[in-house]
């Protein structure tokens, strides 16, 4: 049972920012920027590298709610998605989240 399953389940609270039959969003409760929200599915996928052919449209709304997000919290200047995938990419809970960054220049290539 990961955290973000505790969260979908009402188990431990979140400052959720939008919700759906399919989705959460969530703000991330270490923030590395002044807007730092999570977008999850409510399926409980483990990584981008679980995914399977059949949650093709799941990811697609993944995206247009982290557009949605963005906007909704005033990123019109830009913004920066992300996705951990695994050990190396640096992935530290194993359900499937779009971080969505915003509110300050972010640099790349990050760490
Ligand atoms: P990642 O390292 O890509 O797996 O991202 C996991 C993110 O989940 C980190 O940015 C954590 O700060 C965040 N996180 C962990 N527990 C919680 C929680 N209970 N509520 C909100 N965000 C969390």
């Amino acid at each position: 049972m990961t955290v973000f399953q505790q969260i979908i389940d009402g188990e431990i609270p979140a400052d959720i920012v939008y919700e759906d039959d399919r989705c959460l969003a969530f703000r991330d409760v270490s923030p590395q920027a002044p807007v730092h929200v999570l977008v999850i599915p409510r399926k409980p996928i483990v990584s981008l590298a679980k995914l399977e052919d059949e949650d093709e449209a799941l990811m697609g709304h993944l995206m247009v709610v982290a557009r949605r997000v963005a906007l909704d919290l005033g990123l019109e200047n830009g913004f920066r998605t992300v996705i951990n995938s695994g050990a190396d990419g640096g992935q530290s809970v194993d359900h499937l989240h779009v971080h969505v960054l915003g509110g300050r220049g972010l640099s790349w290539p990050p760490g």
